[in-house]
């Protein structure tokens, strides 16, 4: 029942044509725009780079699902491997009612540099389904999940490709696709997918990896501007996994948070929120609402409600977008008056906003860094599925630790070294990285050479 259309570039080059038409606005070809820019900064033989502006492979799936009700639904999956030349391909898949190839490409190429930057042995990669998963009950997401695995199991593999929680995504939806593609295999493959609840094979930390992670970039960052937690204030857009967690990570060492926003909306207290008990909140009742808490006694309180567009634009030193792409635009840059901005979300800021942002100071701290956290668990985990040998919360986090702030100070020194900005150190650091490895197996001066 299954329909599958696999393309991959290096094998039809009329792709390359209808591909450059068709993305002419896409996100795919805003985030290709910073790879040219970091190009400028770097000597790469022509083949490699030739290799990283094309996914290598992009998969579209339709997938059946028979619903409570009787009736069948049909929706879109995809699954796109940007590049394995450093490893099997790493990547969340996506729920959500905008996800789209080109979307889901952005996001594998964004996978490729991150998983590079990190020095993980990985590639990147990435999935989605173009689904509101709010509107299913529990069996049909279950169905849904299910149903993309036997349609994508020939591109996935503990060696191959291995995909993970992203938006709308959890442990329990990721339990279900190992479950699912072990019964294909008939054999137990607990490696094929990460982020699964920990009975299944997950890691201790990996829910909490993201925003832990951005939490020891922030922390690695703020003292080479002489700031400390308890003058610094802060505003997170987006309270899902990452962005709940990290404001609480925030706000237990002392940082002031003074916004927050979900999709519905955001509030805002410049006294600064109390996070613990509006996380609470919101795992009750699945809306936001600043509430104070007393022993067990609990009362909402008093508070602005602001809009999303509003939070960005607060009067804040480090703004954290944590929802989804293209947030900060050309449109709506020059209103940001925060200090600093860390990306937790995959490419909160488009392209054009980059010189409006620089040019009024803000330093911008790139997603392919900051929510790098996420990935460096699920290799944790990956690893420790491989070796049946599982580690303590407190070794996963350690070893987080001094991984994301090597990282960070080194794409910090060549920042300076180039005199680049932040998000382009990031890429150039990623890209000697992957240069090396495209180039090991061999370049068009290596043939030359032979000759
Ligand atoms: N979805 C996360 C990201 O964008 C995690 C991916 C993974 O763990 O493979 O980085």
């Amino acid at each position: 029942m299954t329909q599958t259309t696999v393309s991959t570039s290096l094998f039809s080059p009329q792709l390359k044509e209808s591909q450059s038409t068709q993305t002419k606005h896409s996100l795919f070809a805003d985030a290709s725009s910073r790879l040219e820019q970091a190009l400028k900064h770097i000597s790469m033989s022509e083949d490699a780079i030739e290799r990283l502006r094309h996914p290598k492979a992009s998969l579209t799936v339709s997938i059946p699902v028979r619903m409570d009700n009787g009736s069948l639904q049909v929706f879109q999956g995809y699954r796109v491997r940007y590049d394995d030349t450093r490893g099997p391909g790493k990547g969340g898949v996506r729920y959500h009612p905008n996800v789209t190839l080109d979307e889901v490409q952005s996001l594998a190429f964004w996978m490729t540099f991150k998983c590079a930057l990190l020095d993980l042995p990985f590639g990147g990669a990435k999935g989605g389904i173009t689904v509101n998963p709010k509107e299913l009950s529990k069996a049909e997401l279950e169905r849904l999940s299910r149903g993309y695995i036997d349609a994508i199991a020939d591109f996935i593999g503990p060696d191959v490709d291995i995909p993970a929680p992203d938006v709308y995504t959890n442990a329990t939806i990721m339990g279900w696709m190992m479950d699912q593609y072990s019964i294909i295999k008939r054999q137990l493959s607990r490696g094929v997918v990460t982020g699964k609840p920990l009975t299944l094979g997950g890691s201790e930390g990996r829910n909490t990896a993201t925003a832990t992670g951005a939490f020891y970039v922030i922390g690695a960052t703020l003292p080479k501007f002489v700031k400390n937690p308890y003058n610094t204030t802060v505003a997170i857009q987006g309270f899902g996994n990452a962005g709940s967690i990290l404001a609480e990570l925030l706000f237990k060492a002392g940082y002031k948070v003074v916004a927050v926003s979900d999709s519905q909306g955001g509030i805002y207290t410049p006294q600064g929120l109390d996070i613990p008990s509006i996380r609470e909140y919101k795992n009750r009742s699945r809306s936001i609402k600043a509430v104070y808490c007393e022993d067990t006694v609990c009362s909402i309180v008093e508070h602005q409600v602001i809009s999303n567009a509003e939070l960005l634009a607060l009067d804040v030193d480090i703004l954290i977008p944590a929802a989804l792409e293209n947030q900060i635009t050309a449109d709506n840059a020059k209103d940001v008056k925060a200090k600093f901005i860390f990306e937790v979300a995959n490419g909160p800021i488009a392209s054009a906003a980059d010189p409006i942002l620089a040019e009024k100071g803000i330093h911008v701290f790139p997603d392919i860094l900051v929510n790098a956290g996420g990935v460096t668990v699920s290799y944790f985990e990956w690893v420790q599925n491989r070796n049946g040998w599982y580690w303590t919360l407190e070794e996963v986090n350690q070893r987080l630790k001094v991984k994301m702030e090597a990282e960070t100070e080194r794409v910090w020194s060549i920042a300076q070294k180039l005199s680049v900005d932040v998000r382009t150190a990031a890429y150039v650091h990623g890209l000697n990285r992957l240069g090396e490895a495209l180039d090991a197996k061999g370049t068009r001066n290596y043939y030359i050479d032979l000759g």
